[in-house]
């Protein structure tokens, strides 16, 4: 069974085809610029080179046909026809408190995806024109959502609720969310089962630190706290947003610079975080850990606050728990940077927790890299948001 993986952007649509036999991934590419001058198609078949077409798309719709017509061609394609493939798993970011599960989607679904508007407004209409497109060029096919926003619904009233006035919840669903979910769901699932801890019991943290970065805590698969909100700006700090921030510096920069709300919050998602702390240096962890590495000095605050930051949010979340048994980590920095893996581990020494540092050393492979004697297991951990979503639609669709 092939199962197609769509993640759209307002402009973009990344896609795979995935073989649910061996979940091995047969072809996979990337359309940008949609909807703007110079729109091209990267596709590569599984173990082949990459192809780039370049071809104007106006919209979603010719987007995907030219997706498809990949897909199916004679001399680069994976699959005969179009009939091989048997459903399509979409990301969608926000499903607000209406689904705590993936779901096929017929027009209720695509009601909720346009209520919750306002509470993704970036990704929920890209994600929708991407739904629209693939009903469009598959009539019939089946087709689910995969929400972020799933994984959070699990969390207690005492991790979700802000403590404002009852009302914004009651009447418009403010409470924290979560992103993320579908990284947090996969990592914390494949450590239970690589570790072979309890699956109903086990006490897992997940770090996903990349561009943005959240980290959550679940018991037995099921979330009890994660560290975005209603939006992806709180927690961490990330590439450009500055997470967790006193709602009070809002009020006192509008005051002080003459701005409005929209303008601040605009500094706190774009300008902000590892960009903002480094005085505008970069917002790629890379960058600002090379400047720190070489003695600059606003980068070297920058990086040790982003470490600081991951290690708090760790001990709230063992406290949350009262313990832990597992902290992987995951995504672009998680992944890749041992240095910050170490560095991060280095305010966990209280947990028991010992780095072995020769098999930190390495990059995006599944392996523990605590010592044998660590009281609690720390893995690098590779997230495959893709590989999830395909799960997630073969198991209502098969
Ligand atoms: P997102 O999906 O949120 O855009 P990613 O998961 O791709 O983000 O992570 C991007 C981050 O990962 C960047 O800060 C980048 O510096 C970091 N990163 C990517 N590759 C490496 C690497 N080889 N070494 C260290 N950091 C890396």
């Amino acid at each position: 069974m092939n199962i197609l993986v769509i993640n759209c952007g307002s402009s973009s649509l990344k896609y795979q085809l995935i073989d649910m036999t061996n979940e091995t991934v047969t072809a996979k590419g990337l359309c940008e610029r949609i909807g703007i001058e110079g729109s091209n198609l990267v596709h590569q078949p599984a173990g082949k080179g990459k192809l780039r077409f370049e071809k104007p798309m106006p919209d979603h719709k010719v987007a995907i046909q030219m997706v498809l017509d990949a897909l199916v061609d004679p001399e680069h394609g994976v699959v005969k026809s179009v009939d091989e493939i048997s459903a399509v798993g979409h990301r969608v970011v926000h499903a607000g408190t209406n689904y705590s599960d993936a779901v096929v989607i017929d027009e209720n679904v695509k009601e909720v995806i346009k209520i919750c508007y306002d509470l993704a407004p970036l990704h929920n209409p890209a994600n929708l024109m991407g739904i629209e497109a693939c009903e469009a060029a598959m009539p019939g096919k089946p087709n689910v959502a995969v929400w972020d926003t799933a994984f959070g619904m699990s969390m207690d009233e005492k991790a979700y609720l802000y403590a404002i006035p009852y009302e914004y919840f009651a009447k418009y669903s403010v409470r924290r969310y979560g992103f993320h979910g579908t990284s947090h769901k996969f990592v914390s699932g494949e450590a239970i089962k690589s570790l072979n801890l309890d699956p109903e019991k086990a006490k897992v943290i997940v770090c996903h630190l990349g561009n943005g970065a959240s980290v959550s805590a679940s018991i037995g698969g099921k979330c009890v706290d994660t560290s975005m909100g209603l939006t992806p700006l709180e927690g961490l700090i990330m590439g450009t947003r500055s997470g967790d921030i006193d709602a009070g510096v809002v009020q006192y920069i509008c005051n002080k610079e003459g701005k409005d709300i929209n303008e601040v919050l605009n500094i706190l998602n774009k300008k902000s975080g590892l960009l903002g702390m480094s005085d505008g240096l970069s917002s790629d962890s890379r960058d600002i850990m090379q400047a720190a590495a070489e003695g600059n000095p606003r980068a070297k605050a920058t990086a040790e606050a982003f470490e600081y930051r991951v290690a708090k949010y760790i001990g709230a979340y063992t406290a949350a728990m009262n313990g832990v048994d597992a902290i992987c980590f995951t995504a672009g920095i998680g992944e890749n940077d041992k240095d910050v893996r170490k560095g991060i581990c280095s305010y966990l020494g209280y947990l028991g927790i010992e780095i072995d540092d020769e098999a930190n050393n390495v990059r995006g492979e599944l392996r523990v890299i605590s010592t044998a004697d660590s009281k609690v297991k720390v893995m690098l951990l590779p997230t495959n948001e893709e590989l999830a979503i395909a799960r997630e639609t073969y198991r209502l669709c098969k």
